[in-house]
């Protein structure tokens, strides 16, 4: 019904558009369409509003008549989208000295006078726009009428005029003020801000303000039928009794708080029928008068990601949404969120600094400057947390049992953010307001406050920032209902996930959550432990191939055990191993301390020590001696490993396994790098199987990490069962940009747009891509049963997983904790595609 105005009065049958009337008058008259008990409310049009705030309008009293003489209303903004920002709510307007009386009849003289003088306060201040000062600091209590008269009387002094008795003026000048506020520089950069269109016009709604009787049941508050933290349901919220005053409502007591077991009903199935409707969680803002629900508004209620999942599941199974619904509602990569501890939302956080959220979670603990004191740590039972310019293999150890890191240089792809993915430990990387003084073990903030061994820090990985002192955690929220939403996305999934997992431990991981199979296990972590370290030196240090070949001797025995132990782990599900990939020079002493210690394992002069450590020293190490470079010029090291996975396999295998290993070769670029390998290897397998009298099958391929794999890929599918993308270095090669110190420029080249996102974190289409799909089109056109995956950090990346399933690649692999991100990455691109 419209008003004379040119506004609406909202009733069951008055159609609302957001787009003209805003988003909270949309609302409200939803809820008058689904019967709930609302008040009287009038809607003022975005066009209307914009007239007001120049000036033209309102018809203030054609707008009051709908309420009556006698009424009190609300004036709220209704803007096209809550984001948009909103102005102040006035309430209480129509209040005079008139009104006063009448409200003295229903509430009582002193809350009549409390309402009169606050209203005073608030209009002066708020809609007047008179000095706030004036009003603070008048003595009493509110509801005093000597309280009340000092208001009016400091407003005529301050407004030059006495306070409006008019409620038809009040509201004219109420309006004014709020569609002035919007059309404001102010609002309009928040808006800005967020996005809004320039144009974004405001709507107001006007709603009656019912008034209970003194004594009687009356209050506001709001509720919500599912628990925020966890989504699980029941009644939460607050009630402000006018006569009980303030409480909390939970779930058993519900009953209690709430004034009578009718409004109890009400709420509940006001709640109920919203959350049918809406197809969601909402909460409703409500107020109590004689007794009587009165709802004022709603929204989506306040949840976690653990509630979001809760709360879709719930209403899956009840037949209000479609699992498929569920599914897509969630943003995967929000999943990371649950599966990991996380640094609470406090206002108290003292950030030291920022660099990038490399690996999610939060972690305290006290700063070591090495693997040697994180071991220490561990020892004493104590959390560390590992302080390095950046890692590289020597601090592997001291990852495994730091409960957090924190380096000054590298990015989402650094040997950090890639080690502490896979171990699942919080990581910010390339937080370069810090000083790292290795050498004197101290750390430094930009403002000069000095850290060193034993002090307290946090990193919170999931948002980039180091904080002083131990931050409070909350604990991850995996739970069955994760599981279950999970194996939803499974339903739907046509694209296999696997993880990528360099020991048992991490297996163990990926089989949690549910991956297919290990798409990268990366061989040369294996070799980082105290004592796998001193046998490796000696392997590098060999003077004969037969000296090599016995330090090598040890070095089976250790990766037969973790491949062995892999396999079950898995539980036949693939496993596929990539043959070692790092520069030698990588696994050598630093300093002198260490040239001592392994010169006296090794019998040898120190000086023999240094000489060798200085023939395998590279200007350009990732562009020299490793990957299949090695296994062609060191060819004991690839037969070393081939032989350890055959017989692991032999091994799972005579205990009832039906494991068939994948073996990947490195950093290839030429045909004949795949094809000398491959001979070995081959060679191995034949030698494995007369000498345990056991057959098996195997298979193996390229790693294409160099963007001459990709083009030749038609060449080197003849060699290879299968290609799996290395990303991370395949990136790192097209672009010509190093993995670990683009942080440097990163951010500026974002800023300007130069990248629209960091190519290390998600898939350059354009260029990389191209590359992928030139390899996958030449690489089937020579071998139509290739197999192609994804290996690099991209793998866990949902563009990047859709651009895979477009392709048609058989599956992606990424580290073990971004498994379920994947998996749910994975089915919504199917639901996208099918649904066109
Ligand atoms: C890659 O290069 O994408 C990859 C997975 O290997 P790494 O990160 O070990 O170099
Ligand atoms: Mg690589």
């Amino acid at each position: 019904m419209k008003t004379k105005s040119g506004a609406v009065l909202l009733t069951k049958d008055t159609p609302i558009d957001s787009r003209l009337y805003g988003a909270r008058a949309e609302r409200l008259a939803r809820l008058i369409g689904l019967g709930l008990p609302v008040p009287k409310t009038v809607a003022i049009s975005m066009p209307v509003v914009r007239d007001i705030a120049a000036g033209r309008g309102p018809d203030a009293r054609a707008l009051f008549e709908p309420f009556g003489r006698k009424a009190l209303v609300s004036v709220r903004s209704s803007p096209g989208d809550a984001k948009w920002g909103r102005t102040n709510t006035i309430f209480n307007v129509g209040m005079s000295d008139r009104t006063a009386e009448h409200v003295a009849e229903i509430r009582g003289k002193a809350a009549a006078t409390r309402l009169y003088s606050d209203f005073v306060r608030h209009f002066a201040v708020e809609v007047a726009r008179l000095d706030p000062e004036s009003f603070e600091g008048i003595s009493g209590d509110s509801s005093a009428p000597q309280f009340l008269a000092t208001a009016l009387k400091r407003f005529e002094r301050e407004g030059n005029s006495p306070f409006p008795q008019s409620a038809s003026i009040q509201l004219a000048s109420v309006l004014r003020s709020m569609a002035r506020a919007w059309e404001g520089t102010t609002a309009r950069l928040l808006r800005r801000a967020h996005d809004a269109p320039d144009d974004a016009g405001l709507g107001l709604v006007i709603q009656e303000i019912v008034l209970g009787k003194a004594g009687a049941e009356c209050g506001s508050g709001s509720l919500v039928n599912s628990h925020p933290e966890t989504g699980s349901k029941g009644l939460y919220g607050t009630f402000h009794s006018e006569v009980h005053g303030k409480c909390e409502i939970a779930d058993s007591e519900i009953s209690d708080a709430l004034p009578c077991k009718s409004v109890f009903q009400n709420a509940q199935d006001c709640l109920d029928k919203l959350r049918k409707a809406e197809r969601d969680a909402c909460e409703i803002e409500f107020a109590v008068a004689d007794g009587e629900l009165l709802v004022l508004d709603y929204k989506p209620a306040e949840r976690t990601v653990g509630a979001a999942i809760a709360i879709s599941v719930g209403l899956a199974k009840d037949g209000i949404i479609e699992k498929q619904d569920a599914l897509t509602r969630m943003e995967p990569d929000s999943l990371g969120r649950i599966l990991h501890k996380q640094v609470a939302k406090s206002p108290s956080r003292k950030i030291l600094a920022r660099g990038i959220g490399a690996s999610p979670g939060g972690a305290s603990g006290a700063i070591v400057f090495s693997s040697a004191a994180a071991a220490d740590c561990a020892a004493r039972n104590e959390s560390c947390i590992l302080v390095r310019v950046e890692t590289g293999p020597e601090d592997i150890r001291g990852m495994y049992t730091a409960k957090g890191v924190l380096t000054g240089r590298g990015g989402v792809t650094s040997h950090a953010a890639v080690i502490a993915r896979g171990l699942g430990v919080p990581c910010v990387a390339g937080a370069s307001d810090l000083q790292f003084d290795q050498k004197e073990q101290l750390l430094t903030a930009s403002d000069g406050q000095a850290f060193r061994e034993g002090d307290l820090i946090t990193v919170d990985g999931t948002r980039g920032e180091v904080l002083k002192g131990a931050a409070e955690l909350v604990e991850p929220t995996m739970n069955e209902e994760i599981d279950e939403f999970l194996d939803w996305a499974d339903e739907h999934r046509d694209l296999v996930v696997r993880a990528n997992a360099d020991t048992s431990n991490e297996a163990r991981v990926a089989k949690r959550f549910k991956a297919e199979g290990i798409g990268l296990c990366r061989t040369e972590h294996m070799f980082f432990g105290e004592a796998r370290l001193t046998v490796m030196r000696e392997m590098i240090f060999a003077d004969s191939a037969e000296e090599r070949r016995s330090a090598l001797d040890q070095l089976l025995g250790m990766q037969r055990s973790e491949f062995e132990s892999m396999f079950e782990i898995m539980e036949g599900c693939p496993v596929c191993v990539r043959l070692f990939d790092p520069p030698l020079h990588e696994f050598l002493p630093h300093d002198r301390d260490e040239m001592q210690e392994l010169a006296e394992a090794l019998d040898l002069p120190i000086s023999r020590v240094i000489a060798r450590a200085e023939e395998l020293r590279e200007f350009n190490p990732m562009l020299g001696l490793r990957g299949v470079r090695l296994g062609v010029t060191v060819p004991e090291i690839y037969e070393m490993q081939a032989r350890a996975i055959f017989e692991a396999a032999v091994n799972a295998n005579k205990k009832g396994g039906s494991i068939i290993p994948e073996i990947m070769v490195p950093l290839v670029s030429a045909h004949r790098e795949m094809e000398l390998v491959r001979k070995r290897v081959d060679l191995v397998a034949q030698s494995v199987k007369t000498e345990l009298a056991a057959n098996f099958e195997y298979s193996i391929g390229v790693m294409v990490e160099t963007p001459r794999a990709a083009l030749r890929a038609g060449d080197l599918a003849s060699e290879s069962s299968f290609l799996s993308f290395g990303t991370n270095d395949l990136t790192q090669m097209t672009y010509g940009i190093s993995r670990d110190d683009s942080q440097r420029f990163m951010d500026a080249y974002l800023e300007q747009g130069v990248f629209p996102l960091d190519p290390f974190s998600s898939l350059d289409l354009e260029g990389v891509g191209e590359l992928l799909l030139t390899a996958a089109q030449r690489g089937r056109a020579s071998k139509p049963e290739l197999v192609l995956a994804i290996c690099g950090e991209h793998g866990g990346d949902p563009s990047t997983i859709e651009f895979c399933r477009d392709a048609k690649f058989t599956y992606v692999s990424c580290s073990p904790y971004r498994v379920p991100i994947a998996r749910l990455a994975a089915a919504q691109a199917a639901i996208r595609s099918r649904s066109g």
